[in-house]
């Protein structure tokens, strides 16, 4: 049995992936020179020494040393006693397994790392698996589950009622076709094997220097970390540390899922030692006495705070504490080899088809979470939207839950891709913490311009309560004509706030490069206003889009838009009331008493096309209902002062469901605030769908921009 076996330190798998990840060698070029190449004289049957192993990672890793440590515990972790001549050998390891694991961990298409792992297993060739050489393969996957913290006494009938169950037609044996059918259809056989390393909690705490403001105690060395000094402390468990103390300090106690049976369903407390910052002991309100020592506990759950005395007087049970709804505890999320029999079998997983198997993370653990809960799945500043599938069909099936992304409008977009990719069965609401500048869309949807420090518990707790509003996203198809001119490329697809062609999109396009050029001019909000100021009234930029309607012509559902008595310079079409940081180009609308629906219907304000300017006076921009607002732009001086709020709005066009530009010279344009150069094109806005949006709570002032109050 492996458990007495060394087994592989987190940090020395660590340093195993990244020598994997540097190292240009695959398993397969190894095996070649072991089997008919310079290595066959380490070969013994299928079997290599010590020695040979080490040649093995040597030329595998492309590491002249491999540390000492790491191949004396991946070699032992590979011994499981050898047959050679019926003579049972623990000096050597099985080169099937050790190449398995490996190729394992190299990725690749799932169907082929399912049929290299029977092969590496069927030992002996004869094209089955037999009953030995299954009992290798639950070995194996009992070293993965215990490398992984699982409680392998629970874990070893269900792998052996697995593999029975996977013997299809009851021989006695596996064949090819009954272990692909089964890695495709029931069992995660390749994450049991060890691919899906991701399960890995890695005990590491999350550390942030941080500057006390009273004394606190080291938790390591439980000396004091003198007042105003700079000591560490851990995001998810406020374990406090000496800079110099953190390399010795215990693993971290925050898990994020149960490992064992007697885990799912009701979270425990988990205790750490000090943290207790409100001084009073929930229990039995009684002062904590942090002033000499390391005192209290705290759960880093539900965020209690007792006195060690009165640690046996509290109960077992967690409730997750003040903001529990968007918890989704340890003890929700479980190896779905845990799960009951029953459920095993009637798992979300016997639907899955061979591309699905990469989705491995999603199929090896399951979610439950507690009822009556929205746990939230936060995106922080996330690099690209692309990534970010893998999390959202990992929670595709939970239901009720929320997204919160941390970012700016860009950030927004693609998460709203992603979320349009992934294809969930239920649409997420996703609300926003709008990190950086130019947040038009958290704007208006009452998240605010920018984060500037405020309680994040509060935030949380307005997430609780807010509503959702379906915002309507448009699509966006630019058609150049066929020019010798070269266009830049199109930045978006899809338009969640707003586009525009002529002088508005040049300011756009020049405060960018000049952003590139001069970071260091645009470090802050008001400082970025003030650049937009200079770019609107700095004329000559914008000759280009003098007489806008002669290189122009606009279509709105169908119908040319007159643009003869106007002489525009920029033409904006908002899906939202905000543009760059908080301009609002359509400007406020006078609401008329009573009932705003009803008088807007009897109106024509409810239309699908509106271009009566005295119908248009009264409509308010709304961002679901699935129509576009037109805005006319005069010139530079006047977006100057609407961007400077010296000015209210541009000239009000049209409010219509679908708009095509045709244009006949190069102008620039940008959508939701990226700007680009176009050749002449025709561009057609069309509307793509909804997408749920959080709306944060109303303002305790006056109406913001009136829309959603
Ligand atoms: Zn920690
Ligand atoms: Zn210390
Ligand atoms: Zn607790
Ligand atoms: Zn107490």
């Amino acid at each position: 049995m492996a458990k007495e076996r060394g087994l592989i330190s987190p940090s020395d798998f660590a340093q195993l992936q990244k020598y994997m990840e540097y190292s240009t060698k695959k398993v397969s070029d190894v095996l070649k020179l072991f089997e008919d190449g310079e290595m066959a004289e380490y070969l013994q049957g299928d079997a290599i020494g010590y020695e040979g192993f080490q040649q093995f990672l040597k030329i595998y890793l492309e590491v002249d040393n491999v540390p000492d440590h790491l191949s004396q515990a991946l070699f032992q972790s590979f011994q499981t006693g050898y047959y050679i001549e019926d003579t049972v050998r623990e000096d050597v390891v099985c080169l099937s397994d050790v190449s398995c694991y490996f190729s394992l961990l190299e990725g690749g298409r799932p169907e082929d790392k399912l049929e290299f792992t029977f092969k590496l297993y069927d030992t002996d060739r004869n094209g089955i698996l037999d009953s030995s050489e299954v009992d290798r393969i639950i070995i194996q996957m009992m070293r993965m589950a215990e490398y992984l913290d699982w409680d392998v006494s629970e874990l070893r009938p269900i792998l052996q009622e697995m593999m029975k169950a996977i013997d299809y037609d009851g021989s006695g044996s596996v064949s090819l076709a009954e272990w692909l059918r089964a890695g495709a259809t029931t069992v995660p056989l390749l994450v049991l094997l060890g691919l899906e390393m991701t399960l890995k909690d890695n005990g590491q705490h999350m550390w942030r220097p941080k500057r006390f403001p009273r004394p606190v105690y080291c938790n390591l060395c439980e000396s004091s970390i003198g007042l105003g000094k700079q000591g560490l402390s851990c995001n998810l468990c406020k374990y406090i540390v000496h800079d110099q103390c953190a390399m010795k300090a215990l693993p971290c106690e925050v898990s994020t899922y149960a490992k064992s049976r007697k885990d799912i369903g009701v979270q425990s407390h988990v205790w750490v030692r000090g943290g207790c910052e409100s001084g009073r002991c929930d229990r039995c309100q009684k002062k904590i006495r942090i002033y000499h020592s390391l005192v209290g506990l705290h759960c880093v759950w539900c965020h209690l705070e007792i006195h060690d005395d009165c640690l046996p007087a509290m109960g077992h049970e967690c409730d997750c504490g003040l903001l529990r709804d968007h918890i989704l505890p340890p003890s929700s999320i479980y190896p779905s080899v845990l799960a009951s029999g029953q459920e095993r079998k009637t798992s979300k997983i016997s639907q899955k088809t061979m591309d699905d198997l990469s989705l491995s993370t999603s199929e090896a653990l399951r979610i439950d979470p507690v009822s009556n809960t929205h746990p939230l799945l936060v995106f922080v500043n996330p690099k690209s939207g692309g990534k970010q599938g893998e999390r959202l069909r990992f929670f595709r099936d939970v239901p009720d839950y929320r997204i919160l992304v941390c970012g700016g409008d860009g950030t927004v977009g693609w998460i709203l891709e992603s979320i349009d990719k992934a294809n969930l069965p239920f649409v997420p609401p996703v609300a926003v913490l709008p990190l950086g500048t130019g947040n038009d869309l958290a704007r208006c949807l009452r998240w605010g311009g920018g984060y500037e420090g405020q309680n994040l518990g509060k935030i949380l707790k307005d997430l609780e309560t807010s509503k959702v509003v379906h915002m309507d996203r448009w699509s966006v198809e630019v058609i150049p004509q066929q020019t010798e001119e070269k266009s830049d490329p199109v930045p978006f697809q899809i338009i969640n706030n707003y586009f525009s062609i002529g002088v508005d999109a040049s300011i756009a396009h020049r405060f960018h490069i000049m952003r590139e050029k001069y970071p260091e001019k645009f470090n802050s909000r008001m400082k970025n206003k003030l650049w937009y100021f200079e770019f609107a009234t700095s004329e000559s930029i914008f000759s280009t889009c003098k007489k806008l309607e002669e290189s122009l012509t606009v279509e709105i559902c169908g119908k040319p838009l007159d643009l003869s008595n106007q002489s525009l310079e920029g033409i904006a079409v908002l899906n939202i009331p905000s543009t760059h940081g908080g301009s609002n180009l359509w400007g406020d609308t006078k609401r008329p008493h009573g009932d705003i629906h009803g008088i807007n219907q009897a109106l024509g304000a409810t239309a699908k096309v509106i271009t009566d300017p005295d119908i248009l006076k009264t409509c308010v921009p709304d961002l679901s209902d699935k129509r576009l607002e037109v805005v006319g732009l005069e010139g530079a001086i006047e977006i100057g002062q609407i961007y400077t709020k010296l000015k209210n709005a541009g000239h009000r066009l049209a409010k219509c469901s679908e708009i095509t530009f045709h244009t006949t010279k190069t102008l620039p344009m940008q959508i939701d605030g990226e700007p680009w150069m176009q050749t002449p094109c025709t561009i057609k806005i069309t509307h793509r769908n909804q997408m749920p949006m959080l709306v944060g709570p109303p303002p305790r002032s006056s109406n913001f921009f009136g829309f959603l109050c």
